[in-house]
């Protein structure tokens, strides 16, 4: 029925100008098309940001100059797109280590260089609107794939005193732009939830406050229309994954400053989806948000939203755990206790920060019935022991392969030990924890401890746990990602 009502009303006001369910719709169905292929690692560098910048140098629609320099010296590019009277400014990656939006915003431009079935739309659009989009603000901080500038200086707890050079920058593009609305983009923690729910916040969204009692003036309630309008959007292809980031007033923040110097600020916070290790489909949703918020603006379809939507959305909650394993039992002078145990697999940079591995830790341990997991296990009946190394030595080169790990397993042992190690490896990418021959093993179960344990049933290994994820003996299926040295 409100699909109906936008055709309607579209038609009525606009001629031909296509609704937005529709629009994003058509974004959603096509992005394959636009997709960046170079950048498939989120993890990517400054160098291959400005390699797949170089292409666009050329195009009629895309401008690319030169903001400034960061703190080590860095080029910090600005991208200008259109010619319209209303400015818009986007800007990602402020933080080093938050690269989803990054990589949605250059295939927006691949989007925009396009000849295609999308050129009418692309050009009522920038005739409406002009827009400044700065992608990688910090590249210092993405070099060490960290949140922190150089000296690490949160940048977006600089907007007050505006001292570093990446700062100076946002402000000054800021100053002499004066967008109407504005798009800051981050990666929030990929385990919070939608309030209470068991639901992980795929996206979250906020309308920052410009003073510490929240009031909402036209700027502000701006941005909080045009959320309105992506959440509904957005809830076609995420329902109930969408939430709101805490409105508390942050004086020295950008956003939160935004607003207060005029601009309808929209923050964007992509966060969890299962197994989504490289934030594939989160950047699928920055893109249709993007443009369909950029199709909004030139259009003022915001304008007809009621702030209902946002102010109904659910905060962001944190109550995931990567591994959640209920009614587990653990023995202690012959007590049993029933406990469920919350286990994280924490990506861990490789030394090169382009790549990473994953360090299981239990998290939490307890009644952890108003919590939920990615993957959740139900242990009644089985009892929790320690992890055993498998007693027989191997070179980790030649004779430990996939098949024998397999088989060691489905013994119920966690480690396997080796006659030597490479002295800089901290992992191994087989699904099996490996220690030195002779070393002491710290393998005791507790709280902020490795996730290294077995689960019996009937005095029978169930479930092996290493480094966090599980080998289930039960089904033979094996989810382990990859184990740790232990020296
Ligand atoms: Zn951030």
């Amino acid at each position: 029925m409100r699909l109906l009502k936008y055709f309607i009303i579209s038609f009525l006001i606009q001629g031909v100008v296509v609704a937005q369910d529709n629009i994003s719709q058509r974004l959603y169905e096509t992005y394959s098309n636009y997709k960046i292929s170079e950048i498939e690692n989120k993890r990517f560098s400054h160098s291959e940001l400005m390699s797949v910048l170089e292409k666009f140098q050329n195009s009629d629609l895309i401008e690319i100059t030169n903001a400034g320099y960061s703190l080590e010296g860095r080029e910090i590019k600005l991208i200008k797109i259109g010619n319209g009277k209303t400015n818009v400014m986007a800007w990602s990656q402020m933080h080093g280590d938050e690269s989803t939006a990054t990589m949605a915003l250059l295939d927006f431009l691949k989007f925009m260089d396009a000849k295609d079935e999308f050129d009418n739309f692309k050009n009522d659009l920038f005739n409406k609107i002009t827009l400044y989009i700065i992608p990688m603000l910090n590249p210092d901080g993405t070099e060490k794939f960290r949140r922190r500038n150089e000296l690490d200086i949160d940048i977006n707890r600089d907007a007050l005193r505006l001292q570093f050079p990446e700062s100076k920058i946002l402000k000054k593009i800021q100053e002499e732009t004066n967008p109407k609305f504005s798009f800051n983009l981050h990666d929030q923690s990929t385990r919070y939830t939608v309030g209470n729910s068991y639901k992980v916040a795929t996206i979250s969204f906020l309308a920052p406050a410009y003073n510490y009692e929240k009031d909402i003036n036209e700027v502000r309630e701006n941005a909080m229309k045009l959320i309105s309008q992506l959440t509904n959007n957005l809830n076609e292809y995420i329902p109930g994954h969408i939430a709101k980031y805490s409105d508390d007033f942050e004086p020295r923040a950008f956003g939160d400053n935004f607003v207060k110097w005029g601009s309808s600020l929209i923050l964007l916070e992509s966060g969890g989806w299962k197994n989504n290790y490289e934030k594939s489909f989160l950047r699928k949703l920055n893109y249709v948000a993007l443009i369909s918020g950029f199709e909004s603006i030139a259009n003022e379809s915001y304008k007809d939203e009621a702030i209902d939507t946002y102010q109904s959305i659910p905060e962001n909650q944190k109550r995931l755990f990567d591994l959640l394993l209920r009614n587990v039992t653990i023995e202690k002078n012959n007590q049993n206790y029933i406990v469920d145990i919350g286990i994280n697999q924490n990506e861990t940079s490789t030394s090169d920060k382009r790549n990473y591995y994953f360090r299981g830790k239990i998290e939490e341990i307890g009644d952890l019935s108003t919590y939920f997991g990615f993957d959740e296990i139900d242990c009644l009946g089985m009892i929790i022991d320690t992890a055993q190394i498998f007693p027989e030595t191997f070179k980790l080169s030649s004779n430990l392969d996939e098949t024998n790990i397999t088989k060691i397993l489905k013994e119920g042992f966690s480690f396997v030990q080796v006659d030597s190690i490479e002295h800089s490896e901290k992992f191994v990418k087989y699904p099996i924890n490996v220690v030195m021959s002779g070393a002491k093993l710290n393998n005791k179960i507790g709280l902020g401890k490795a996730a290294n344990f077995v689960l019996k049933k009937d005095g029978n290994v169930k479930l092996v746990c290493v480094n966090g994820f599980l080998f289930d003996i039960r089904s033979g299926k094996n989810y382990i990602q990859n184990g740790l040295i232990y020296r």
